[in-house]
Protein backbone atom coordinates (compact mmCIF):
# COMPACT_ATOMS: atom_id res chain seq x y z
CA UNK A 1 0.00 0.00 0.00
CA UNK A 2 1.60 3.60 -1.19
CA UNK A 3 1.84 6.10 1.92
CA UNK A 4 1.58 9.72 0.65
CA UNK A 5 2.29 12.38 3.46
CA UNK A 6 0.06 15.51 3.03
CA UNK A 7 1.97 18.45 4.70
CA UNK A 8 2.27 22.32 4.84
CA UNK A 9 2.44 25.50 6.72
CA UNK A 10 -0.54 26.69 8.73
CA UNK A 11 -3.03 28.37 6.13
CA UNK A 12 -1.46 26.73 2.83
CA UNK A 13 -4.55 24.88 2.13
CA UNK A 14 -3.83 21.12 3.21
CA UNK A 15 -7.62 20.84 4.18
CA UNK A 16 -8.41 21.89 0.83
CA UNK A 17 -6.33 19.87 -1.27
CA UNK A 18 -7.24 16.90 1.22
CA UNK A 19 -10.92 17.52 0.46
CA UNK A 20 -9.95 17.18 -3.31
CA UNK A 21 -7.95 14.13 -2.95
CA UNK A 22 -10.57 12.76 -1.17
CA UNK A 23 -13.26 13.79 -3.70
CA UNK A 24 -10.81 12.11 -5.91
CA UNK A 25 -11.31 8.60 -4.32
CA UNK A 26 -8.29 8.62 -2.12
CA UNK A 27 -8.50 7.64 1.77
CA UNK A 28 -7.74 10.45 4.06
CA UNK A 29 -5.83 9.54 7.16
CA UNK A 30 -6.50 13.23 9.39
CA UNK A 31 -3.91 13.39 12.26
CA UNK A 32 -5.63 16.17 13.51
CA UNK A 33 -8.91 14.81 13.46
CA UNK A 34 -7.10 11.65 15.62
CA UNK A 35 -5.64 14.20 17.85
CA UNK A 36 -9.01 15.45 18.77
CA UNK A 37 -10.57 12.03 18.68
CA UNK A 38 -8.33 10.59 21.56
CA UNK A 39 -9.03 12.99 24.41
CA UNK A 40 -13.26 12.93 23.65
CA UNK A 41 -14.94 12.21 26.65
CA UNK A 42 -14.83 8.64 27.42
CA UNK A 43 -11.38 8.46 26.12
CA UNK A 44 -9.13 7.03 28.51
CA UNK A 45 -6.20 10.22 27.51
CA UNK A 46 -9.10 12.47 28.94
CA UNK A 47 -9.19 11.35 32.45
CA UNK A 48 -5.79 10.72 32.56
CA UNK A 49 -5.15 14.58 31.58
CA UNK A 50 -7.44 15.11 33.97
CA UNK A 51 -5.69 13.42 36.63
CA UNK A 52 -2.03 14.90 35.87
CA UNK A 53 -3.51 18.48 35.18
CA UNK A 54 -6.30 18.63 37.15
CA UNK A 55 -10.43 18.51 36.63
CA UNK A 56 -10.66 22.28 35.90
CA UNK A 57 -9.15 21.37 31.87
CA UNK A 58 -12.64 19.84 31.86
CA UNK A 59 -15.72 22.06 30.26
CA UNK A 60 -19.08 21.23 32.26
CA UNK A 61 -20.10 18.78 29.52
CA UNK A 62 -17.14 16.57 30.46
CA UNK A 63 -15.37 17.93 27.12
CA UNK A 64 -11.83 18.92 26.97
CA UNK A 65 -11.04 22.97 27.53
CA UNK A 66 -8.38 23.31 25.16
CA UNK A 67 -7.43 26.65 26.52
CA UNK A 68 -7.10 25.87 30.42
CA UNK A 69 -4.83 22.30 29.10
CA UNK A 70 -2.38 24.62 27.01
CA UNK A 71 -2.66 27.11 30.27
CA UNK A 72 -1.06 24.23 32.30
CA UNK A 73 0.73 22.27 29.87
CA UNK A 74 2.99 24.63 28.08
CA UNK A 75 4.31 26.45 30.97
CA UNK A 76 7.39 24.32 31.31
CA UNK A 77 9.09 21.11 29.18
CA UNK A 78 8.29 18.85 32.10
CA UNK A 79 4.45 19.62 31.98
CA UNK A 80 4.89 19.86 28.12
CA UNK A 81 5.97 15.70 28.35
CA UNK A 82 3.68 14.77 30.51
CA UNK A 83 0.76 15.56 28.31
CA UNK A 84 2.64 14.39 25.25
CA UNK A 85 3.18 11.14 27.14
CA UNK A 86 -0.69 11.00 27.73
CA UNK A 87 -1.60 11.67 24.04
CA UNK A 88 1.09 10.68 21.67
CA UNK A 89 1.07 6.53 22.24
CA UNK A 90 -2.62 7.42 21.59
CA UNK A 91 -2.53 8.98 18.67
CA UNK A 92 0.25 6.94 17.30
CA UNK A 93 -1.26 3.82 18.14
CA UNK A 94 -4.95 4.77 16.22
CA UNK A 95 -3.03 6.89 13.46
CA UNK A 96 -1.28 2.77 12.82
CA UNK A 97 -4.65 0.95 13.17
CA UNK A 98 -6.08 3.32 10.47
CA UNK A 99 -3.16 2.61 8.13
CA UNK A 100 -3.77 -1.06 9.14
CA UNK A 101 -7.30 -1.43 8.76
CA UNK A 102 -6.69 0.41 5.04
CA UNK A 103 -3.89 -2.06 4.14
CA UNK A 104 -5.95 -4.88 5.42
CA UNK A 105 -9.48 -3.69 3.01
CA UNK A 106 -7.06 -3.69 -0.04
CA UNK A 107 -6.80 -0.17 -0.41
CA UNK A 108 -4.01 0.71 -2.91
CA UNK A 109 -2.93 4.22 -1.28
CA UNK A 110 -3.86 6.41 1.83
CA UNK A 111 -2.78 10.15 2.04
CA UNK A 112 -1.44 11.03 5.60
CA UNK A 113 -2.75 14.41 6.14
CA UNK A 114 0.12 16.12 8.85
CA UNK A 115 0.76 19.86 9.89
CA UNK A 116 3.82 17.98 11.52
CA UNK A 117 4.77 15.14 9.02
CA UNK A 118 8.61 16.73 8.13
CA UNK A 119 8.84 18.43 12.09
CA UNK A 120 8.49 14.40 13.42
CA UNK A 121 10.62 13.03 10.52
CA UNK A 122 7.48 10.88 9.52
CA UNK A 123 7.71 12.19 5.60
CA UNK A 124 10.85 8.95 6.03
CA UNK A 125 8.17 6.45 6.21
CA UNK A 126 5.73 8.00 3.38
CA UNK A 127 6.63 6.77 -0.61
CA UNK A 128 5.95 10.29 -1.52
CA UNK A 129 6.09 13.17 0.13
CA UNK A 130 3.48 16.52 -1.18
CA UNK A 131 3.80 19.62 0.14
CA UNK A 132 1.59 22.69 -0.31
CA UNK A 133 3.26 26.16 -0.83
CA UNK A 134 2.12 29.99 -0.17
CA UNK A 135 4.50 32.62 0.77
CA UNK A 136 4.05 33.17 4.09
CA UNK A 137 2.29 36.57 3.62
CA UNK A 138 -0.56 35.04 1.76
CA UNK A 139 -1.18 32.88 4.10
CA UNK A 140 -1.88 35.10 6.65
CA UNK A 141 -4.08 37.51 4.90
CA UNK A 142 -6.03 34.16 4.06
CA UNK A 143 -6.29 32.96 7.60
CA UNK A 144 -7.18 36.26 8.79
CA UNK A 145 -9.46 37.12 6.00
CA UNK A 146 -10.96 33.76 5.59
CA UNK A 147 -10.66 32.12 8.80
CA UNK A 148 -10.90 35.14 11.06
CA UNK A 149 -7.72 34.63 12.99
CA UNK A 150 -6.41 37.22 14.63
CA UNK A 151 -3.18 38.61 12.53
CA UNK A 152 -0.44 38.70 15.15
CA UNK A 153 -2.00 34.75 16.24
CA UNK A 154 -1.98 33.89 12.69
CA UNK A 155 2.08 35.37 12.28
CA UNK A 156 3.04 33.42 15.82
CA UNK A 157 2.07 30.32 14.61
CA UNK A 158 3.85 30.74 11.14
CA UNK A 159 6.77 31.57 13.33
CA UNK A 160 6.82 28.94 15.66
CA UNK A 161 6.84 25.69 12.30
CA UNK A 162 9.44 25.07 10.34
CA UNK A 163 10.48 27.57 7.23
CA UNK A 164 8.96 26.88 3.83
CA UNK A 165 12.85 25.76 2.86
CA UNK A 166 13.00 23.53 4.93
CA UNK A 167 9.53 21.99 4.02
CA UNK A 168 10.17 22.70 0.54
CA UNK A 169 13.81 20.42 0.49
CA UNK A 170 11.78 17.20 2.01
CA UNK A 171 9.30 17.56 -1.03
CA UNK A 172 8.83 15.04 -3.44
CA UNK A 173 5.81 16.98 -5.06
CA UNK A 174 5.55 20.73 -4.22
CA UNK A 175 1.64 21.97 -5.12
CA UNK A 176 1.92 25.89 -5.45
CA UNK A 177 -1.34 27.44 -3.85
CA UNK A 178 -0.53 30.42 -4.13
CA UNK A 179 -2.64 31.50 -7.00
CA UNK A 180 -6.51 31.48 -7.13
CA UNK A 181 -8.19 28.37 -5.29
CA UNK A 182 -9.11 26.83 -8.89
CA UNK A 183 -5.43 26.88 -10.04
CA UNK A 184 -5.60 23.54 -7.48
CA UNK A 185 -7.51 21.19 -9.49
CA UNK A 186 -5.28 20.57 -12.04
CA UNK A 187 -2.12 20.39 -9.95
CA UNK A 188 -4.19 17.73 -7.58
CA UNK A 189 -5.51 15.75 -10.74
CA UNK A 190 -1.57 15.45 -11.57
CA UNK A 191 -1.11 13.98 -8.54
CA UNK A 192 -3.63 11.96 -8.42
CA UNK A 193 -2.68 9.94 -11.85
CA UNK A 194 1.27 9.96 -10.09
CA UNK A 195 -0.21 8.17 -7.41
CA UNK A 196 -2.22 6.18 -9.39
CA UNK A 197 0.36 4.83 -11.46
CA UNK A 198 2.77 4.41 -8.85
CA UNK A 199 0.42 2.28 -7.27
CA UNK A 200 0.03 0.05 -10.79
CA UNK A 201 3.80 -0.15 -10.11
CA UNK A 202 3.39 -1.54 -6.68
CA UNK A 203 0.47 -4.00 -7.72
CA UNK A 204 2.68 -5.17 -10.37
CA UNK A 205 5.37 -6.18 -8.20
P1 LIG B 1 -4.58 24.43 6.09
O1 LIG B 1 -5.41 23.18 6.25
O2 LIG B 1 -3.28 24.18 5.42
O3 LIG B 1 -4.41 25.23 7.34
P2 LIG B 1 -6.87 25.40 4.57
O4 LIG B 1 -7.08 24.40 3.50
O5 LIG B 1 -7.82 25.43 5.72
O6 LIG B 1 -5.36 25.39 5.07
O7 LIG B 1 -6.84 26.85 3.85
C1 LIG B 1 -6.74 28.05 4.63
C2 LIG B 1 -7.78 29.05 4.16
O8 LIG B 1 -7.45 29.51 2.85
C3 LIG B 1 -9.17 28.43 4.03
O9 LIG B 1 -10.11 29.38 4.44
C4 LIG B 1 -9.28 28.10 2.55
O10 LIG B 1 -10.63 28.11 2.12
C5 LIG B 1 -8.49 29.22 1.92
N1 LIG B 1 -7.83 28.88 0.65
C6 LIG B 1 -7.27 27.71 0.28
N2 LIG B 1 -6.73 27.80 -0.94
C7 LIG B 1 -6.95 29.07 -1.37
C8 LIG B 1 -6.62 29.81 -2.57
N3 LIG B 1 -5.92 29.25 -3.56
N4 LIG B 1 -7.00 31.10 -2.63
C9 LIG B 1 -7.67 31.68 -1.63
N5 LIG B 1 -8.02 31.05 -0.48
C10 LIG B 1 -7.66 29.77 -0.34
Amino acid sequence: MLKIGLTGGIGSGKSTVANLLAEAGLEIVDADRIAREVVEPGQPALAELAEAFGADILNADGTLNRGELARRAFVDAEHTGLLNSITHPRISAETTRRFAAAEAAGTRAVVYDMPLLIEQGLDAGMDLTVVVDVPAETRVQRLVAQRGMDENDARARIAAQISDERRRAAADVVLDNSGPREALDAQVAELVERVDRMAAAEAAE
